[in-house]
């Protein structure tokens, strides 16, 4: 049968002040998937995400993690129930070495699991040499698999990456994208958020594509792929 689901979004309405800009979406994340978030500037995927992790409030509708409905949880605690999310613009804490950073990343627990660290260092080879820098001087995909690897310290149940891809050259963010697909092959479920269509769709089994604060399409990420609405208006091709 299917997989169990990890996160859905019902009817989820969000607004700033006056201004809605979620109009009611509807969201599913199964164990073990990738699913992709795609969307035009402004159409409403940060806010999705920092709604997810209890950094905003929605005026209605509901965010259940794993049977538990966690919309209206302050951020720390969505944090302790297993969301780990990666923000847009990466945010390390740029004073605190790599190590430091790493170590916030687990503060949920009473002490930093070996493990953890071992696996984000084989994971980011460049951070386990990195592990005393300054994490401000890091390249900025440096600073990504910073803010990845922060992430994955607090054990997720379920990881959310806001556009991973943003201001990085090529090279380095199919790094970032070989390494989000070896974290979810290792069990990890992911929400990514992305204006790279192609590379998010090519790693993710299924997608969403928001418009303006509403979906307007869901499916298998291959039928996004080949669809010619979705390869005009996001893929660069028409
Ligand atoms: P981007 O890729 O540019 O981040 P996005 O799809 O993530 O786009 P959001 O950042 O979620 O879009 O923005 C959705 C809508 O909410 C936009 O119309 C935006 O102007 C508005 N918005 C976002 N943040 C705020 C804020 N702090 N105050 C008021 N309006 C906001």
């Amino acid at each position: 049968g299917e997989r169990p689901v990890v996160l859905e979004l019902s009817d989820l309405r969000v607004g700033y002040g006056a201004i809605e800009a979620l109009h009611g979406i509807d969201v599913t994340v199964r164990q073990g998937e990738v699913v992709a978030l795609l969307g035009a500037n402004g159409a409403g995927k940060t806010t999705t995400l920092r709604t997810i992790s209890g950094l905003l409030r929605p005026h209605s509708g509901s965010v259940v993690l794993e049977g538990r409905r966690i919309d209206g949880m302050k951020a720390h605690q969505v944090v302790g129930l297993g969301v780990g999310h990666v923000p847009e613009g990466r945010r390390v804490f740029p004073a605190m070495s790599v190590l430091e950073n790493l170590q916030m990343g687990a503060y949920r627990f009473r002490r930093v699991p070996t493990e953890d660290l071992d696996r984000v260092f084989t994971l980011f080879p460049r951070l386990a040499e990195r592990r005393a820098q300054q994490a401000g001087t890091l390249s900025g995909g440096e600073q990504q698999m910073l803010a990845i690897g922060r992430a994955l310290m607090g054990r997720p149940r379920v990881l959310l990456l806001d556009e991973p891809s943003m201001g990085l050259a090529p090279l380095i963010v199919a790094q970032i994208f070989d390494i989000v697909a070896e974290i979810n092959r290792q069990g990890t479920t992911v929400l990514l958020v992305e204006q790279n269509a192609t590379q998010a769709l090519r790693l993710a089994d299924r997608g969403y594509v928001l418009e303006t604060g509403s979906v307007v399409m869901s499916a298998e990420a291959a039928t996004l792929l080949a669809d010619p609405r979705v390869r005009e208006a996001y893929l660069g091709e028409g």
